[in-house]
């Protein structure tokens, strides 16, 4: 590939010349940041740029879970956060989850109102009635939307699964097309003249009296504002930014696959749902806290083996699989289970550390992120 440096005129001058707004990072949250500030600035001229061919963090890596909290997550949240917090943080995955549907026509990401439900295992311990009627009527002051959480009795006796004592139903999560999501928002950067310039990693920047240069593989940008969306990559700028890495693996297509909907075990460290009779289930990063942290992508034999055992006893119990492929995605966790969103600079915003609630609040970091640079 040719440097900037041997561009012709005519491409500089579209490309490169006059940049307002460069944004690092083509997931979720870049591409909703670009999105964002063309609404705001209909003639700007916004530019994101991609170190990989295709989008390579967490966006494209994801289960899909258009979710805001189970009841062993939220159970487990408020023994280590305060009430305020947690309840804060779902109401920003709930208003976020509007936000990415107001983006994205939800038919163009295959949302699927399916609901979720959070699975009791055998030896733990079930959530009482009280705590399950606590989360309801918090949730109720957040969306006015009454059960949300109810035991299901039938569940785990349709699903056949085996090892588990109960299934708590969560009526307004749902579950949508990973791929399909992140292909919508090129489609739209595109159909709104933003730029997206894929194979160009940032290397370096700094800020300048009048914007931002930057050092990219293919040469020099300047840029009168920058947003860096990196999210697990921020690392190596932000000191409470640390990668975790999460596996994932997919069976071939199982026929009468019995398993619809999105499905949560302990505390939310395990989740799987059907897409296209496939098995997807993905987890166990609570094995290997600090082999996980890690901007590598891979795989580990524990915590695949773990995912395989639990298919094999637990949820696939009496029917024949093969695992197809595995794959891991880099999220970015902290201190405090809530996003960076942070200018550093008159000229720099930093959008990071999404936890496993990106796809839930990634559209309206971008919102926040275009409202706190201009
Ligand atoms: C297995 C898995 C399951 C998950 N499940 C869910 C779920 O069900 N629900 C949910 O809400 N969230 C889920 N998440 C979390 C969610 O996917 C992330 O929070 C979200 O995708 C983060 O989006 P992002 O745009 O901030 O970061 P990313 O998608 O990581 O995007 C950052 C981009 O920056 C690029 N980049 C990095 N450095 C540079 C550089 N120097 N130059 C140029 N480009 C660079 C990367 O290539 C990458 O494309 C899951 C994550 C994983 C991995």
């Amino acid at each position: 590939m040719i440097p900037f440096s041997k561009l012709s005129f005519w491409e500089r001058s579209v490309y490169l010349d006059g940049i307002d707004f460069a944004i690092i990072g083509a997931g979720i949250v870049g591409m909703s940041t670009a999105l964002h500030l063309r609404k705001r600035f209909p003639s700007a001229k916004i530019v994101v740029l991609e170190r990989g061919y295709l989008p390579t963090g967490a966006s494209t890596k994801n289960a899909g879970f258009a979710c805001f909290g189970s009841p062993t997550e939220l159970r487990d949240d408020l023994k280590t956060m305060s009430e305020q917090v947690v309840w804060d943080t779902v109401a920003m995955r709930m208003e976020g989850l509007q936000e990415l549907m107001a983006l994205i026509d939800p038919v163009d990401m295959s949302y699927e109102p399916c609901g979720s439900w959070d699975l009791i295992s055998s030896e733990e311990e079930l959530l009482p009635d009280a705590f399950i009627a606590y989360l309801n009527e918090k949730v109720k002051g957040i969306s006015g939307k009454e059960n949300t959480y109810a035991i299901d009795h039938l569940k785990l006796e349709q699903s056949k699964m085996k090892g588990f004592q109960a299934a708590y139903h969560n009526r307004l999560e749902g579950a949508i097309h990973t791929g399909k999501l992140i292909q919508a928002l090129h489609r739209s950067c595109l159909n709104e003249g933003i730029h997206i310039f894929f194979d160009m990693e940032v290397l370096s920047f700094e800020a300048t009296e009048n914007g931002v240069l930057l050092q990219t593989k293919m040469g020099e940008l300047t840029t009168a504002k920058l947003l860096v969306c990196t999210n697990a990559f921020a690392h190596s700028y932000m000191a409470d930014v640390r990668p975790a890495r999460a596996q994932v693996l997919i069976t071939k297509p199982i026929s009468n696959l019995s398993i619809h909907g999105t499905f949560h075990m302990e505390g939310g460290y395990y989740y799987f749902r059907n897409i296209d009779n496939r098995m997807l289930f993905g987890g166990g990063r609570n094995l290997d806290f600090d082999g996980e942290t890690t901007t590598e992508f891979g795989t580990s034999k524990l915590i695949q083996e773990k995912l395989l055992h639990y298919l094999r006893v637990n949820i696939l119990p009496s029917t024949s699989f093969e695992v197809d492929y595995s794959w891991s995605g880099i999220m970015a966790v902290g201190s405090e289970k809530k996003p960076i969103i942070h200018k550093t600079n008159k000229n720099i915003a930093f959008g990071v550390r999404m936890g496993g609630m990106g796809l839930a609040i990634g559209a309206s970091v971008g919102k926040e992120l275009s409202k706190i640079i201009s």
